[in-house]
């Protein structure tokens, strides 16, 4: 609709949200599926792998029990927080208060946005990786704080080079988000870098939030360190854990903060005012899933490995030549000479019927790639590469 014939008059922050890169993309796609092309989309990260079913079995019970119908705690059930503290001891060694280090989240993306509401004021500067997951954007809009990008290469390893940051932006820094194993870059972060984060956040007084959406997704029997792990993380930061990938619940809309009890408060305190928690039976559900059996977990990752393995095979037949992921599920590739990602991703999409992300939907450093998601079997990842090299482009 043309805005200057809106009845309504809404807040200037609705025109300050950061646009839906990846809005057209979608669009093109799902216009060539319903001309009844066969498309193969690797283009979303939305696990296509269905929860283990003790958790949707755990569902089902308590979906059954009243105590469950009534209001929720506004803070979650501890039952929760302590499944969460337990999950956390057991696989990184964190000891972890479950009653003041812990808040219960509508997904990662709500405490993604939250976060920047409940640290910025207008004109706070926001330190976000480039190229870096978009909803980091729209919390710092919404907060009418600014961002300084942190450019992550193939040159320092997709890890943020702390003394590049402009001493005017440092200076009016809050906040600051990292994310490893990476979206979309799929690098992972070593012990040094979060000890250097550490010091980085405590000097310059920036609460540190790392954003461990993949953190369960590692190859190569390389477990993700969590930045919790870090003496004097809890002094400077939380861990924002999400259920959506390593138990394939997406869409449940169950994740954590974990860590400052100063920031849990204030988290906690935020959502006292917009929501009260999740749906009992989700949060039982939850509880299952970080306390039950996790072979699933184990079995979940060796998937994307040999699905990780029998794309870049593939890709090595075709000549496209690109470092393997060591975490994450996504792959980030190399767009060949002359084309932008987004010409490249549009020509994949016109002439081999397959939809990548272009980077630069992810921020001006993301633009000499594409990103492939881990999230079609093996034989569609292989079609797709096939597709890709009957264009002669590498
Ligand atoms: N952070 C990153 C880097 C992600 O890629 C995602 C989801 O794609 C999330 C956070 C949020 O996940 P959710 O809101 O499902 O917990």
């Amino acid at each position: 609709m043309n805005e200057s014939k809106l009845r309504f008059r809404p807040a200037d922050r609705m025109t300050a949200l950061p646009k839906q890169f990846f809005a057209s993309l979608v669009q093109k796609a799902n216009a060539a599926v319903a001309a009844g092309r066969d498309v193969i989309n690797l283009g979303q990260g939305n696990p296509d792998r269905p929860t283990p079913d003790n958790v949707v079995r755990a569902l089902r019970e308590a979906a059954d029990n009243p105590q469950f119908h009534r209001y929720p705690p506004f803070s979650g059930f501890s039952f929760l927080k302590e499944a969460v503290a337990k999950r956390y001891k057991e696989d990184y060694g964190v000891t972890v208060d479950p009653q003041t280090q812990v808040a219960v989240l509508f997904g990662g993306k709500t405490g993604l946005v939250e976060i920047s509401q409940i640290m910025l004021n207008p004109g706070d500067v926001c330190l976000v990786p480039d190229p870096g997951y978009p909803d980091y954007w729209s919390g710092v809009a919404l907060a009418g704080g600014r961002m300084s990008f942190m450019p992550l290469t193939e040159a320092n390893g997709y890890l943020p080079d702390y003394g590049a940051v402009p001493a005017q932006d440092l200076a009016k820094a809050k906040l600051m988000f990292f994310n490893y194993p990476n979206n979309p870059t799929s690098a992972v972060a070593p012990a040094s870098f979060y000890k250097d984060t550490v010091e980085f956040a405590a000097k310059h007084g920036i609460l540190a939030v790392s954003d461990f959406a993949y953190g369960a997704i590692g190859f190569d029997g390389n477990r993700p360190i969590s930045f919790l792990e870090t003496p004097g993380a809890m002094d400077v930061g939380i861990e924002i854990y999400t259920l959506s990938k390593t138990y394939n619940m997406a869409g449940w809309r169950v994740a954590f903060a974990i860590g400052n009890e100063e920031i849990i408060r204030l988290i906690n305190l935020m959502q006292d005012h917009y929501y009260v928690s999740l749906f009992g039976a989700v949060q039982y559900a939850a509880a299952e899933a970080l306390t039950g059996p996790q072979d699933s977990v184990r079995q979940l990752v060796a998937t994307y490995e040999s699905r990780r393995d029998a794309l870049f095979d593939a890709l090595a037949d075709i000549g496209w030549r690109a470092p393997k992921p060591a975490g994450s599920f996504f792959c980030w590739l190399p767009v060949p000479g002359g084309y932008t990602s987004a010409t490249f991703a549009d020509k994949l999409l016109a002439e081999a019927d397959v939809v990548v992300a272009p980077g630069i939907g992810f921020g001006d450093h993301g633009d000499g790639y594409v990103r492939v998601g881990l999230l079609s079997s093996e034989e569609r990842l292989r079609e797709a590469a096939a597709r890709i090299g009957r264009l002669g482009l590498f």
